[in-house]
């Protein structure tokens, strides 16, 4: 018998979204991020959704979220003015692990 190990990339991909298009279950104020020095965003999620864009302000999208509620805890200039799970049927379906 052989056991495969799977990256965490790998296993992450078998996850299903279903992405709620009309009402997003993370909202960001801009304003309050460009002013926040120290961006734990960047370094906290999992999914890597925070990204610094060309400008060196903070991009965010909400697709891929894993629903784990890290970005929230650790925003402490609180640039997240909404966060709440997606409403029924939409968000993550874990597929293992
Ligand atoms: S809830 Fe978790 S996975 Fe989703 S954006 Fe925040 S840190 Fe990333």
């Amino acid at each position: 018998m052989s056991i495969r190990i799977m990256e965490a990339a790998e296993l992450l991909s078998l996850n299903k979204f279903n992405i709620d298009e009309e009402q997003a279950h993370i909202v960001l104020d801009k304003e309050i991020c460009s002013r926040c020095q120290d961006k734990p965003c960047l370094l906290v999620c999992p999914a890597a959704l925070y990204r610094l864009d060309k400008n060196g302000d903070i991009s965010f999208d909400y697709a891929g979220c894993l629903e784990c509620g890290t970005c929230r805890v650790m925003c402490i200039n609180r640039g997240i003015i909404k966060w709440e799970y997606p409403r029924g049927t939409f968000g993550i379906s874990y597929r293992y692990g």
